[in-house]
């Protein structure tokens, strides 16, 4: 692996798969935020669409774009994301992390919408090695954020970290108008978790998410939350906290978006 200037981690909300192909302020804050931060050597993603049996990291040369939603329009079918691969990068952070035991996937998964709905308004010529990493969903928060920390080395070799999913997220919820109002409780977790992300308390971020009715109904199932923890594992204190992007789309998904230790 290449040392390179040391890389920021970033949590990225990536709401609607619309998104994709979309152009408002928050895709346009996407494309800001591709060029602000020093080009990687490759990007590893814990998407929130890949669930799974155990910890797993793709290891394929040439990842296929997975199109894993239902009813939408046909152009967000038709997009490609030819980002190569990395076998040496998931060799190097199977290597690195001593418990759990990353196993290494060669054709289960490939670049989902999580990753890639994010990825072509950052990197748009897609000319980056990109990489998946599971969520293994049986597990409590500190296995996420304990794995996270065992990434964070990777920030030195000039891997850039991207957590994507939405720390609100209650699609059951969801309101279609233009105009539709953020849920109050909505807007009163996700400003829990702003102070709690600002305040680095990654305990309280990990374990007490779902104890109140604010974090249960914004947090019905955890497999777009658990991303956040592996960037909060990944970062450092001395890293300074940003939010790039703040706003609730559709009433009950967050659209907050942060990085640790990027430097403008
Ligand atoms: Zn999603």
């Amino acid at each position: 692996m290449m040392t390179s200037k040391r890389m920021p981690v970033l949590f990225i909300g990536h709401g609607s798969p619309v998104n994709a192909i979309s152009d408002n302020p928050y895709t346009q804050r996407l494309r800001e935020l591709g060029r602000e931060i020093p080009k990687p050597q490759a990007i590893l993603c814990i998407s929130a669409h890949w669930m799974s049996e155990g910890s797993w990291i793709t290891g394929m040369h040439n990842p296929k774009t997975i199109h894993d939603f239902y009813g939408f329009p046909k152009a967000l079918f038709d997009i490609q994301y030819p980002a190569p691969g990395s076998p040496v990068t998931a060799a190097f952070i199977q290597k690195s992390v001593d418990d759990p035991k990353i196993r290494i996937d060669q054709e289960m998964w490939g670049i989902d919408h999580g990753t890639w709905s994010v990825l072509r308004h950052m990197y748009p010529k897609a000319d980056i090695p990109v990489l998946q990493l599971s969520l293994y969903m049986e597990q409590p928060g500190d296995y996420h954020v304990k794995l996270g920390q065992q990434l964070r080395l990777l920030r030195e070799q000039g891997v850039l970290i991207i957590g994507s999913g939405n720390i609100v997220h209650n699609l059951r919820q969801i309101r279609w108008e233009e105009d539709a109002q953020p849920y109050d409780w909505a807007v009163e977790f996700d400003e829990w978790s702003r102070d709690k992300i600002l305040n680095r308390d990654i305990h309280s971020l990990a374990r007490n998410y779902n104890q109140d009715f604010a974090g249960r109904i914004s947090v019905p199932t955890p497999d777009h939350y658990y991303p956040l923890l592996y960037v909060l594992g990944a970062s450092e204190e001395r890293d300074v906290i940003r939010f790039e992007y703040e706003g609730i789309q559709n009433a009950s998904i967050s659209m907050r978006c942060l990085s640790f230790g990027l430097v403008r």
